[in-house]
């Protein structure tokens, strides 16, 4: 049996990466797509782990020889995926994991319907940004480009499949693990939860002059 793709996206500091690895944890059938990237590296990341690390020359190549299945541009840097491993995977039948932003995700989406999207929301518009600072990786003006980027993220989330709220880690694994494995569908009545939070991060990152 063929995989699936799973595209999971959030805004930085949402604990995107900490979801990913418990999936990964919980069984065989989940790999990561590990993407390529012209940013710098961060303290702690690792080539080949973190991501792969390229030059700007390097990054151009690879989408001219289209080894890319997807690639966007994302706080004045390029993020793609290299095709061949998450095809090589889905033909072991794996269910192949992406950690993509949304021009990324939407692209894949169009391409193979069957590809799930989750977007993964942090608590608050303070929750993240208190988080953000705390991790001490980024200045306050990249900070501010994040956040005035989730703005402009926000608005293609209802292209989404599904939209989980991190504030309990294991819950919020468990909920995406259910529908990814049974086919959940989610109701209306959580969409209108997920707009109340939508609208409340909205008016919250501005409020609070985060931006
Ligand atoms: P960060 O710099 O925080 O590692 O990642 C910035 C953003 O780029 C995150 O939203 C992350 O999910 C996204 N990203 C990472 N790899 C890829 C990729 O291969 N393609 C796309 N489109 N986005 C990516």
């Amino acid at each position: 049996m063929k995989g699936r793709i799973i595209i999971i996206s959030g805004f930085s500091g949402t604990g995107k990466g900490t979801i990913v690895n418990k999936l990964l944890d919980s069984s065989d059938d989940y790999e990561i797509s590990i993407s390529a990237t012209t940013r710098a590296m961060r303290q702690g990341e690792v080539e080949g782990k973190s991501y792969f690390f390229v030059t700007k020359e390097r990054f151009e190549d690879m989408i001219s020889k289209d080894e890319l299945l997807e690639y966007a541009c994302y706080v004045n840097n390029y993020y793609g995926t290299p095709k061949k491993y998450v095809f090589d995977e889905l033909e072991k039948g794996k269910n192949v994991i992406l950690e993509i932003e949304v021009q990324g995700a939407l692209q894949v989406k169009k391409i193979y319907n069957e590809a799930m999207l989750i977007f993964i929301l942090p608590p608050s518009a303070k929750a993240l940004y208190n988080r953000l600072k705390s991790r001490n990786t980024e200045t306050d003006e990249m900070i501010k480009n994040r956040l005035t980027r989730s703005l402009e993220e926000i608005s293609f989330i209802n292209q989404y499949d599904l939209v989980v709220v991190n504030d309990e880690l294991n819950e919020c694994v468990k909920k995406i693990k259910s529908v990814v494995e049974n086919n959940v569908t989610i109701d209306n009545t959580e969409k209108e939860t997920i707009n109340n939070i939508i609208n409340k991060y909205k008016e919250d990152v501005k409020g609070e002059k985060y931006v």
